[in-house]
């Protein structure tokens, strides 16, 4: 591949940062991850659109990442290019309708959720405490197990390598637990959400009452992707792990975290093998248990 080439030629391009040989382990909330050849950091859509139209070009594989929140990195690193998206794409814009919302995916969703509640717009209070961008966000549908960041969405624009860009309004795709219809080899730049004016009081309390619940469910402050599973229908699977017996369960530095089984977090040297060994170990265990094979919540990069 032309990895030499696509260096050359992003290195110094306009409107684009380029690193070559990139600890991703620096991008990841697990803190794990080895190099990718290629951390591209794009501040523009003609950056991105020439970016990808290179790296295609000279047959580099490449990734969008956000925040590396839901992300286990191989500890042998990405053999590609890893995108994420800059200035142009971490613009808010408000509508004159006072609640629509457009929003680059570069945006971190806590500063969304924050600006909404200082317009005292209601509809976002869910996602307080969830780490990311708003295009991690909205790949992942990301929420909790009733409300998710979809049923807000009227629009999304996205780019499609070798086409240009693409708008679906919320109809368009289907939205449910931890998924939707956008195709997966597109890059979501910009969505349109509709809030509702709401009292700013209770938007704060809600909030405060979801940070609450949070501190007391999660193991805060500790290296995770946060949920590893996603939950199978009417089941949690935290309760699931937990009555198995394997809270506290490690291989290395990765462990099934006692606080919420769903979790297995990073105790400070955890590889990504090791996280990958319980991850194996606590879905045998469920089903063997439970007849039940888990999906994993969590996106594999460079495995
Ligand atoms: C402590 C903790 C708590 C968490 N709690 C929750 C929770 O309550 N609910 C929940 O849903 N999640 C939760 N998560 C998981 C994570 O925060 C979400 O999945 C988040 O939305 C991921 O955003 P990101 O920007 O970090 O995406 P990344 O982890 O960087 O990427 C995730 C996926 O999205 C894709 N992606 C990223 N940006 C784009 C883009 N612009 N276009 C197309 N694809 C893109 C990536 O390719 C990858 O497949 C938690 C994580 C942690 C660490």
């Amino acid at each position: 591949m032309g990895l030499f080439n696509a260096m050359m030629s992003l290195s110094g391009a306009i409107d684009t940062d380029a690193i070559e040989n990139e600890r991703l382990a620096r991008h990841t909330s697990y803190r794990i991850g080895g190099q990718a050849d290629l951390f591209l950091t794009c501040h523009s859509y003609h950056a991105l659109r020439r970016a990808v139209e290179i790296l295609s070009r000279e047959q580099v594989p490449w990734v969008i990442v956000g925040k590396g929140s839901n992300l286990l990195v191989a500890d042998t690193g990405y053999r590609g290019a890893v995108i994420t998206l800059g200035r142009e794409f971490q613009r808010t814009v408000l509508a004159e309708d006072g609640v629509t919302l457009t929003v680059g995916a570069g945006v971190i969703l806590a500063r969304l959720v924050n600006d909404a509640f200082t317009k005292g717009l209601s509809g976002l209070e869910f996602a307080v405490g969830i780490p990311g961008t708003v295009g991690g966000a909205v790949s992942m549908n990301a929420g909790t197990r009733q409300e998710w960041i979809g049923s807000l969405i009227e629009d999304v624009v996205t780019y499609k390598p070798g086409a240009g860009l693409r708008h679906y309004a919320h109809d368009d795709v289907y939205w449910a637990y931890r998924e939707n219809g956008i195709p997966r080899d597109e890059i979501i730049l910009e969505v349109t959400l509709k809030l509702h004016l709401g009292d700013k009081p209770e938007i704060r309390a809600e909030m405060e009452r979801s940070l609450l619940r949070r501190r007391r469910t999660q193991p805060i402050g500790t290296a995770s992707c946060g949920s590893v599973f996603r939950n199978p229908p009417g089941r949690s699977v935290g309760a699931m792990v937990e009555e198995c017996g394997l809270k506290g369960f490690s291989v290395g530095g990765a462990e099934v975290s006692p606080v919420h089984a769903n979790f297995i977090v990073n105790n400070g040297n955890a590889t990504a093998n090791d996280v990958v060994s319980v991850i194996q170990h606590v879905y045998d265990k469920v089903k063997e248990a439970y007849g039940v094979e888990l999906k994993p919540e969590v996106k594999f990069l460079g495995f």
